[in-house]
């Protein structure tokens, strides 16, 4: 796999998403999920200019992340958060994508170090009330967003969702459009969110038509996981 032409496509996609859904330019921001990928895979990514990182498994991220610390990386965690974990995790990351529970989000927000900037951090939705995806439930989450919001190491950013694959267009925007919603309706509710996690490599232009300003992709820059 070609990072690098990957990647130069990938873009042009989105700008093209971006035009002909009526997005501004620029407003959907590319989170490479390198999950599985070793560390000269992701210098590749980086020396085409990408920034944001996605990782879903700490031990695995960590490693990666000290051997990375000169560049100038975003990274985000978005894996499945066990409370073991989340000390390591306020210390390294920019963002926690994956948020389900009041107590983690209590963890993570008495752990982040005093000389870094508040956590960033989005609410996963569970959109199609699957039992085997993680996320909450759209009517929990006003409840979780008011206690979040009472935490001063975490900003609450927005929502994240990880709809499920081999869907038709028409019905991944139908899915996503609800995420749309819940952020629209928090919003009304006095919350200032500004991102919608949303969309993968199958269906990231579905997401974009529905107002995402984050997609996460990971195979189609890096290719297929070996694992
Ligand atoms: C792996 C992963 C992605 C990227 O998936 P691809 O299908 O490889 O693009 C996005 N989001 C999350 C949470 C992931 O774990």
């Amino acid at each position: 796999m070609d990072i690098a032409q990957q990647l130069q496509s990938i873009r042009k996609r989105i700008a093209n998403a971006e035009k002909k859904y009526h997005r501004k330019l620029d407003s959907v921001i590319l989170v490479a999920a390198s999950k599985c990928r070793n560390v000269s895979e992701i210098k590749e990514a980086i020396s085409c200019g990408q920034r944001h990182f996605g990782e879903n498994y700490l031990q695995e991220a960590l490693p990666k992340i000290t051997a990375l610390q000169n560049e100038n990386i975003c990274w985000h965690f978005i894996g499945a958060i066990q409370s073991n974990k989340t000390k390591l995790i306020a210390e390294n990351f920019s963002w926690v994508q994956t948020l389900t529970r009041e107590k983690i989000a209590q963890r993570l927000n008495n752990q982040r170090p005093d000389n870094l900037p508040a956590l960033n951090v989005c609410i996963e939705v569970n959109l199609t009330g699957e039992a085997t995806k993680s996320g909450i439930r759209g009517d929990e989450v006003l409840s979780l967003a008011q206690k979040i919001a009472a935490m001063p190491k975490l900003k609450l950013r927005g929502l994240m969702a990880i709809p499920p694959p081999l869907e038709d267009f028409a019905h991944h925007c139908k899915i996503f459009h609800k995420l749309f919603l819940l952020k629209q309706d928090l919003n009304d509710k006095g919350f200032d969110l500004d991102t919608l996690s949303m969309g993968m490599s199958d269906d990231f232009e579905a997401a974009i038509a529905e107002g995402a300003t984050m997609v996460r992709i990971g195979s189609l820059i890096f290719g297929s996981r070996r694992s």
